[in-house]
């Protein structure tokens, strides 16, 4: 997809949010991070890096820890990887206008049964590219809020919706997850947030 959307849809003489460099930028382990994000409707944006962009969904309920639970997460336009630090205020009548902090970072592997042998990153980013291609990517986070094995899945009513749901681990669990509502990066919650000096 690469990033020309994500381009299109913001102006970055008004926006913080980061351009993303010419260059893709990779990270030694894949990362993923879930931002919230208090635009004109409430949701959380679950992204997983691959390829050097951070692949997106927006997820209006935000995820969850119990099984059987299954929130629905809309495949938006790839974010630069730079994005996975963004946290502030969106200005008002730019895209996505509202607060973002980031709620949930951490590392993500393919899922291999419960045992993560991919010691080959190219092998790992080939069966998280194959996966998601067919509409049914399981994945393992660690993250300091998430944890444990997931699976995004397509619908078959809308390419574009999918959804997002726990696999029976020992980390899955009936708490509210969503209760644990302050920043990775600054520990603020969302409406604490203030605009910083340009
Ligand atoms: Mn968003």
């Amino acid at each position: 997809m690469g990033l020309q959307r994500y381009r299109e849809k913001r102006d970055f003489r008004a926006t913080p949010e980061p351009r993303g460099g010419k260059r893709a930028l990779v990270s030694a382990r894949r990362r993923f991070v879930i931002q919230k994000h208090a635009a004109r409707r409430l949701h959380y944006d679950f992204r997983l890096e691959l390829d050097g962009v951070l692949k997106s969904w927006a997820v209006p309920q935000g995820p969850s820890l119990e099984l059987g639970d299954k929130r629905l997460a809309v495949e938006v336009e790839d974010h630069p990887f730079d994005y996975a630090s963004f946290e502030g205020i969106i200005p008002e009548k730019q895209y996505g206008a509202g607060n973002v902090i980031v709620w949930d970072c951490g590392v993500y592997s393919p899922d291999e049964g419960q045992q993560y042998s991919f010691s080959n990153r190219a092998e790992a980013e080939e069966r998280v590219r194959t996966e998601l291609a067919n509409g049914n990517l399981s994945f393992f986070l660690r993250g300091e809020k998430l944890k444990g094995s997931f699976a995004l899945v397509r619908t078959t009513s809308d390419p574009r919706q999918w959804l997002l749901l726990k696999h029976k681990d020992r980390f899955a669990n009936t708490g509210d997850v969503l209760s644990y509502n302050h920043s990775l990066l600054s520990g603020a919650v969302l409406d604490e947030l203030t605009a910083t000096p340009e």
